[in-house]
């Protein structure tokens, strides 16, 4: 963090210093929940947590060399007392981020954040030292701590913000205003919570809403391609960007396909020309991600060469997301056990098959080895069946169908489309589906694992790969 006495945040959040000899002493290391994680300068904040109580470590804290402790009590040890902790350490990720120098880019959608974001990462990596959310620490506590991990140098800060209901973004937005605010998608995710995909568009487009008017320097940049975000350049006073594959997107991709191997490729074009790009990442879901991330590269000032080039080197940093990892007997694993989206589902299917493509000439075979898709309410039926149907038509070898009734749903559309038997099995859990696969992969095999985040269904990848 940026330095700042013990005054200086004192003043910042409201607060009361308590046995603080020397109030000028500075907080210039990290700003951690954790007590574990204690550098030397840094605030401890302490949070009241479900089984444990911050307070109950800020002695250890302070001998670990933290300077002070921000607390809802006196602790005996240097502290800055406040009413309420988490808002405090909103107040002070807000009162920072102002003094940064660095643009803050905040992205939100229904699917897809924690890539984008990471590919944003990459790319504005290369322009100068850029700090971002690790993972999906994206809610009231991950944002202000990561925004706190900015320092004077930091030119860009990215931010992944989730929704969980209305007014949510809104108050994200407050503790870290963002210049650059990016709406991927309107999906189904959450839809339980939310009733309807208006009311997931009406709070994702809470974003676009909070930034500056376009001439302080605020940009909207939205997905061309989803009705529903495109119609968010209604509710902004900054500039839209579009990005998409649609013929009237900024930065557009154009000619999407697949590799032979299966890795999504694409024309870029953007303001400044047009350059061919090849993800690393599978799964042509990423194309969008991509596209999303060259729009806000573009916007800082990155070139179509330079972010064609940082795209295709780009990697991914969160796991569990089309992870392929090849085993020394030949056969590969991909991971994509993070979640799990009727589209996601399609995309990594079709990545199944153009990577099964080149295996199958030395005998290999597919296997997609699927669980539930949850919070589809009354179409999950036809989903699960849709996705048994897509696995037939694209030649996918083997279905293992993981779980209760949606697996038996997905087995089902195999049989319907395909008169599938032997080539689609119903397990009922995962680790049924490890004692089958182990008995019959071989050499040359592509094995997909994909469902829901419920389901933990990368309890099979990670069983594949064990000792491999
Ligand atoms: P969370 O809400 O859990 O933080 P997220 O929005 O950060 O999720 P990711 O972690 O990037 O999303 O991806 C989760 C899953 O969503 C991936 O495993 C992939 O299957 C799918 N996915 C990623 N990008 C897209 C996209 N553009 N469209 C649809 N599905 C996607
Ligand atoms: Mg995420």
């Amino acid at each position: 963090m940026i330095t700042l006495s013990l005054t200086e945040i004192a003043a910042i959040v409201g607060g009361q210093p308590h046995d603080i000899p020397d109030p000028a002493v500075t907080v210039d290391g990290p700003v951690v929940i954790d007590s574990r994680e204690v550098e030397h300068g840094s605030l401890f904040v302490a949070l009241p947590g479900e089984r444990t109580d911050g307070h109950d470590f800020a002695r250890r804290a302070v001998d670990a060399g933290a300077a002070a402790v921000l607390a809802a009590r006196p602790v005996g040890v240097p502290a800055i007392v406040v009413d309420d902790v988490e808002a405090a350490l909103g107040a002070l990720a807000r009162a920072v981020v102002q003094r940064l120098g660095a643009t803050l880019v905040a992205l939100t959608g229904s699917a897809g954040k924690t890539s984008t974001k990471d590919l944003i990462a990459q790319l504005l990596e290369r322009k100068g030292p850029t700090v971002w959310t690790p993972g999906s620490f994206n809610n009231e506590l991950g944002l202000p701590l990561t925004a706190l991990r900015a320092t004077g140098e930091t030119r860009h800060l990215v931010l992944e913000m989730g929704a969980r209901g209305i007014g949510h973004i809104r108050y994200l937005t407050g503790l870290t205003p963002p210049r650059i605010g990016l709406v991927l998608n309107v999906g189904t995710a959450h839809i339980g919570e939310f009733g309807s995909r208006e009311a997931i568009a009406q709070a994702k487009g809470e974003l676009v809403e909070a930034l500056p008017a376009a001439a302080e320097g605020g940009v909207a940049v939205l997905n061309a391609d989803d009705p529903l975000v495109r119609a968010m350049s209604a509710r902004t006073e900054a500039r839209v960007l579009l990005f998409g594959e649609a013929a009237d997107a900024d930065v557009r991709g154009e000619n999407v396909r697949l590799t032979e191997d299966g890795r999504p490729a694409f024309a870029l074009h953007t303001p400044t020309g047009c350059s061919d790009v090849t993800l690393r990442l599978y799964g042509e879901h990423h194309v969008s991600n991509a596209l999303a991330a060259a729009a806000v590269a573009h916007e800082l000032g990155m070139s179509v060469t330079e972010i064609a080039v940082a795209l295709s080197e780009a990697g991914t940093l969160s796991r569990w997301r089309m992870e392929v990892t090849e085993r020394p007997d030949g056969v590969t694993v991909v991971n994509d056990a993070y979640n799990a989206n009727p589209e996601s589902m399609r995309a990594a299917l079709r990545a199944l098959a153009a990577m099964g493509k080149a295996s199958r000439a030395g005998g290999g075979r597919t296997w997609a080895v699927l669980g539930q898709m949850a919070e589809l309410g009354d179409a999950s039926l036809a989903e699960h069946d849709a996705v048994g149907r897509l696995a037939v038509r694209l030649n996918v070898s083997k279905l293992v169908a993981v779980g209760g009734r949606e697996a038996s749903w997905l087995q089902l559309g195999a049989y319907n489309e395909g008169s599938w038997g032997e080539e689609s099995v119903h397990v009922s859990d995962a680790q049924a589906a490890v004692d089958l696969l182990r008995s019959e992969l071989r050499p040359g095999d592509v094995v997909l694992v994909k469902a829901s985040r419920s389901v933990g269904l990368e309890k099979v990848a990670l069983a594949l790969l064990e000792n491999s």
